[in-house]
């Protein structure tokens, strides 16, 4: 193979495997729409004006109340900020992140938005306030309009436009059959992967908001269309507190924070940088995956 044609941008073997086989990332939608175990508190307040500082303090979860998949976590994120999650499949990259809209809710530990506990705020305006892109793009039957305007109250036809644009969406949706009246989804046209995650960035684009989840697990993508996806990506996530499962060595490289999950808890935190020097389990996967593979990126 050669190299210069098929450089090899993503940090994270480790991260990638794992992905193929579906993680519980995919099911964040349907989630949004109903989980009937996690209730509103009957206090709750409406979450607004965030800045987007996120704090997990000595955070632990289980799915089934018996094995610990996250024990006595604790994260900071300045508002603003990009934490990377690095490590193998089944470390809890994803579980972390879904605990942030409450998709599952914690045993012990407090988890916080701009120092608010989640759990004191109503869902609606929790997951009004992030948004969440991943690979395994969930779009319905309607049209291509519709599924950008997904999760947004009354968007213009303007502001999706717009949202499109910036997700380098806007062209291929020009070239469909109906623009962005043609259907979509199971019923619809087929999408190719990267046409979906287009869509779905433009969708977060619209929703604008101050938190993002990122997966960025990537499939079966040519080389062009994943540099396309990775700039909108770069946009989206410019001045939002972005939690990324990151699969691209320059998202790791460039994050304010990386964070290296194991089994046996977060086990590494620090800047590119930071951590190759310290020598530890960060640096010896980076030798391991990429030493010999800093071509071109
Ligand atoms: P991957 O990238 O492969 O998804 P990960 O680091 O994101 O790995 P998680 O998906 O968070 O890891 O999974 C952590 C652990 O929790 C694994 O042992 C997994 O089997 C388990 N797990 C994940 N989702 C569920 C679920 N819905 N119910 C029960 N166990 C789960």
């Amino acid at each position: 193979v050669n190299m210069f044609m098929n450089p090899i941008r993503r940090l994270v073997n480790f991260n990638e495997q794992l992905q193929r086989g579906m993680s519980g990332f995919s099911r964040f939608q349907e989630l949004l729409e109903v989980d009937p175990e996690i209730k509103d508190d009957p206090e709750a307040q409406v979450l607004k004006d965030v800045q987007g500082l996120i704090k997990y303090e000595a955070v632990s979860f289980s799915y089934d109340n018996q094995e610990k998949v996250l024990t006595n976590v604790n994260i900071e994120i300045e508002p603003g900020n990009t934490v990377a999650f690095v490590g193998p499949s089944g470390a809890g990259k994803s579980t972390l992140t879904k605990l942030l809209p409450r998709f599952y809710e914690i045993d012990s530990g407090r988890l916080s938005i701009d120092q608010i506990d989640i759990q004191a705020v109503t869902l609606k305006s929790l997951r009004s306030n992030i948004g969440i892109v991943q690979q395994d793009v969930f779009l319905f039957n309607g049209t291509v309009k519709e599924n950008i305007a997904y999760g947004t109250t009354n968007p213009s036809d303007e502001e999706i436009i717009a949202a499109a644009k910036k997700a380098n969406a806007h062209h291929f949706i020009l070239n469909l059959s109906e623009g962005y009246e043609t259907d979509i989804g199971e019923r619809g046209v087929k999408l190719s992967g990267g046409q979906k995650q287009r869509v779905s960035i433009a969708r977060s684009f619209l929703k604008n908001p101050p938190i993002l989840i990122l997966d960025e697990a990537t499939s079966s993508l040519d080389n062009r269309s994943e540099r396309i996806i990775q700039q909108s990506l770069e946009k989206l996530a410019a001045g939002r507190t972005t939690l990324v499962i990151a699969h691209r060595l320059s998202t790791v490289v460039n994050a304010d924070q990386i964070i290296v999950l194991t089994e046996k808890g977060i086990v590494e935190k620090g800047t590119h940088s930071q951590l190759i020097k310290s020598g530890g389990e960060y640096s010896k996967l980076y030798d391991e995956q990429f030493s010999n593979t800093l071509t071109v990126e």
